[in-house]
């Protein structure tokens, strides 16, 4: 039998542009064949290359021969109550699962997207970490979400935050790909600053952003400024104690002027007394952080359960004393199991 029928071909999503020129280049092609291909593939959905008209008859033989458009096969889509979320499933090409969210603002449409199947890092309160880690996503699996969702939904994404299943810095490679496709001015042309990357705290992919010379806005779940219970909340503590974390958040801020934001699940008498609240005030003094606070009371997973509106109104009061900006707002969609924390690949 031929070899040929056995070759694997690429799935073009999962190339940013530069690598996409470097690869038709050795086909003979030009360097603008790549940005036409990103405007077709991103900013018109298309689902084919006989769809791309403007390309050549022997670019499109080329691009046929050595790729492949693989989109996201998207199972159920949840809409909330409220219709201000979006939840989709996505079946991948082996089987696993995973979710993102769209979530529907008056300023502006935010896209959460995952990072990997399940999660290594084995948070306290987060669905996705019970799962354990299954498998990274690829480039293409992670933009593909956005694709899918915009192409199903007819709305334009103007926010990106990877805050869905997985730990973004730990499927670092990927992860940075897929934040350059996304702000490809040929493609979805999503600045970078206008996307968030969320993580428990691996302090060493934070350096890699650094040094990578990338510019999106940080997050980091902190959850508690006490390395004792932080050590059991969110386990990566243990490698990374919080001083750590924040001397690296400090310099990040500095370095590339990007925001960064705490994100800080209120648990009700676990980490939301006056104590703990003092201390991260105190945290984000010493290291003098200008960064945003979002209080977030947790979602029910397991026994947890949330702190009443008498606490969170005691964080806000003290945040706002020593004039740290803060939010707080019940998540949109938990009814449809689309908040923080609540993503589990499950039908
Ligand atoms: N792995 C990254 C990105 C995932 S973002 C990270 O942990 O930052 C998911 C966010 O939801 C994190 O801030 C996480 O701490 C938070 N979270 C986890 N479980 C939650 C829960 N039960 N309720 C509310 N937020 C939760
Ligand atoms: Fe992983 Fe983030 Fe969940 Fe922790 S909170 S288990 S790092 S996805």
């Amino acid at each position: 039998m031929s070899g040929i029928l056995n070759i694997k071909l690429e799935n073009i999503l999962d190339l940013t542009k530069e690598e996409l020129g470097g690869l038709l280049l050795k086909e003979g092609g030009k360097k603008f064949n790549a940005n036409q291909i990103f405007n077709w593939l991103y900013k018109k959905k298309a689902v084919s290359f006989t769809e791309m008209s403007n390309l050549s008859a022997g670019m499109r033989a080329a691009t046929e021969k050595l790729f492949e458009i693989k989109y996201l096969t998207s199972g159920k889509i949840l809409t909330s109550a409220k219709g201000d979320a979006v939840k989709f499933l996505f079946k991948l090409g082996d089987g696993h699962k995973i979710e993102s969210v769209l979530m529907l603002q008056p300023y502006g449409n935010t896209f959460c997207a995952s990072t990997q199947v399940g999660c290594a890092y084995g948070c306290h309160m987060c669905a996705t970490g019970k799962m354990g880690l299954k498998r990274n996503l690829s480039p293409g699996e992670i933009t593909g979400q956005l694709l899918a969702a915009e192409k199903e939904q007819g709305e334009k994404v103007n926010n990106i935050v990877f805050m869905g299943m997985g730990e973004p810095l730990a499927n670092y490679d990927n992860f940075k790909k897929a934040v350059l496709i996304f702000s490809d001015p040929d493609g979805i042309n999503i600045n970078q600053r206008r996307q968030t990357v969320s993580t428990c705290g691996v302090v060493p992919g934070i350096d890699r952003l650094i040094s990578d010379g990338l510019r999106v806005n940080l997050s980091v779940s902190l959850h508690s400024t006490f390395d004792s219970l932080r050590d059991k909340l969110v386990p990566v503590n243990k490698k990374y104690k919080v001083a750590v974390l924040l001397k690296k958040l400090q310099e990040y801020c500095k370095v590339t002027r990007s925001h960064v934001s705490i994100e800080y699940v209120l648990i009700a008498g676990v980490n939301d007394g006056i104590g703990e609240a003092d201390n991260l005030i105190k945290m984000i003094n010493k290291f003098c952080l200008n960064t945003k606070v979002n209080l977030i009371p947790v979602n029910p997973v397991d026994a947890l359960s949330p702190s009443g509106e008498e606490t969170i109104k005691m964080w806000q009061k003290k945040l706002e004393n020593a004039k740290i900006i803060s939010t707080s707002r019940r998540e949109r969609g938990a009814d449809i199991l689309a908040a923080c924390g609540q993503l589990a690949g499950e039908e």
